[in-house]
């Protein structure tokens, strides 16, 4: 089961503890409810000198959901794990949306203005905001979680695959397709210098098989250079045929594969820009930052017979993970960035007419859009993110709710969190 986080008074951070021992705390009144999302509880004492197992905190960033994981190193246990879905392209479509309101304002010729173009220069390290906001997102959750837990070392996957795993030309063939850590390092290479598809034939999302380019019967060598990836019936079909026989009827083929072959990929190609941000502001954090490739993530998965999730992902980052890595009872915490809701006072429909004029104040009787709250009504409990409006008929879901029937649970922060599967200690207040 996931850990209960654990501060005392004095904010500091505790071991996290197990459910039933924090419910205990509460019921004897030793604690109190500090958090909901994550579920902390904040001791009514100081801890002296207390003694901590240090934790790991890893990282699997995507470009629409970043793993993390809370993983205890000394005995391989997952602690705490969520899946942090980020909102960069919704940012994107209102910064479009604005620039398509801009361009039409400007193009009225009311008046004449000369362009500027001097004072529009973008800084060095400049990122789009829908990449700024992943970052934004993934150091906030790393800054909040380094509150709440004894953190001390953090790891995150850096690259797609490792080129110094993959020089070694005297490996065999049949290590490519199964089983080293060599192997997954050299089929997460060939999937980004093929760009995952069929050499041969073209076919994407099917399972591709790694090929010999100059057929192995023939002395072809299992250096990376002449390895490259097939479907399996262009793998049966080439056979141990010779690329040139093989491709006789398709020159242009022929000369892709080629000229692809001489293009040698280097390991910093692997690396996309918002990761490497993300480790450059890691590292300013002061803690100890590991980096890990998705060779090694799928290696260290697929050895410890996991499935496929962002926080399992995230779990197996690095080579720090241990091996034998327990997640019984984990359910990760669903978190979903929403942003803090927009400054535009007049909303317009899609002509660009004002069809509603917002109020200058966010909040109405004391609830403001994006409270996570539960409401107690005569048809049934319901949970969830509420959306007001300026008069007693909330929105949560499609439902009308009056807030009288609302207890707020945790204050709005900018996300939306979703727990399945496990209930906390209901705190009675
Ligand atoms: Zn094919």
């Amino acid at each position: 089961m996931s850990n209960v986080f654990v501060i005392d008074t004095d904010y500091n951070p505790l071991d996290p503890v197990h459910p039933g021992y924090a419910r205990r705390l509460l019921k004897q009144g030793k604690a109190a409810v500090y958090r909901r999302y994550p579920f902390t509880i904040v001791l009514k004492r100081v801890v002296e000198e207390p003694q901590m197992q240090p934790l790991r905190l890893k990282l699997d960033p995507g470009s629409k959901t970043t793993g993390i994981a809370l993983v205890d190193d000394g005995n391989g246990k997952v602690v705490f794990a969520a899946e942090l879905a980020h909102r960069g392209h919704a940012i994107k479509e209102s910064l479009d949306d604005r620039r398509v309101v801009r361009r039409n304002r400007r193009n009225c010729k009311t008046r004449y203005r000369k362009p500027r173009w001097q004072n529009r220069r973008r800084k060095k390290g400049w990122l789009p905001p829908s990449l700024e906001s992943r970052i934004a997102n993934i150091l906030t959750w790393v800054a909040r979680l380094c509150r709440l837990a004894p953190i001390t070392a953090l790891s995150m996957e850096l690259v797609k695959f490792d080129l110094q795993q993959i020089e070694n030309p005297d490996i065999t063939s049949v290590e490519y397709q199964q089983g080293t850590l060599q192997g997954y390092e050299v089929r997460e290479y060939l999937l980004e210098k093929w760009e995952r598809t069929c050499a041969y034939c073209s076919v994407q999302n099917v399972p591709l098989q790694v090929e010999h380019i100059h057929p192995r019967a023939k002395g072809g060598t299992s250096r990376i250079s002449n390895l490259t990836l097939a479907c399996e019936p262009c793998n049966k079909a080439k056979d141990t045929l010779d690329i040139t026989v093989f491709l006789a009827k398709k020159p242009e083929v022929l000369k892709h594969i080629l000229a692809q072959v001489k293009r040698p990929l280097k390991d910093a190609s692997a690396v996309n820009g918002t990761r490497w941000a993300v480790l450059q502001r890691l590292k300013a954090l002061g803690l100890p930052v590991e980096c890990g490739s998705g060779g090694l993530t799928k290696y260290n998965r697929t050895t410890r017979g996991l499935p496929k999730t962002h926080w399992l992902d995230a779990a197996c980052v690095g080579k720090s993970t241990p091996v034998g890595l327990s997640h019984t009872g984990i359910v990760p915490l669903q978190i979903k960035a929403m942003g803090h809701g927009s400054r535009q006072m007049c909303v317009v429909d899609k002509y660009g007419f004002p069809k509603q004029h917002k109020q200058r104040k966010k909040t109405f009787l004391g609830y403001q859009t994006g409270d996570m709250i539960k409401a107690m009504t005569p048809k049934g409990t319901f949970e969830g993110r509420i959306a007001i409006r300026h008069r007693p008929s909330f929105r949560l879901g499609k439902r009308d709710i009056h807030p009288k029937y609302l207890r707020c649970v945790h204050r709005a922060d900018g996300y939306e969190y979703i727990q399945k599967g496990v209930r906390h200690a209901p705190p009675h207040d």
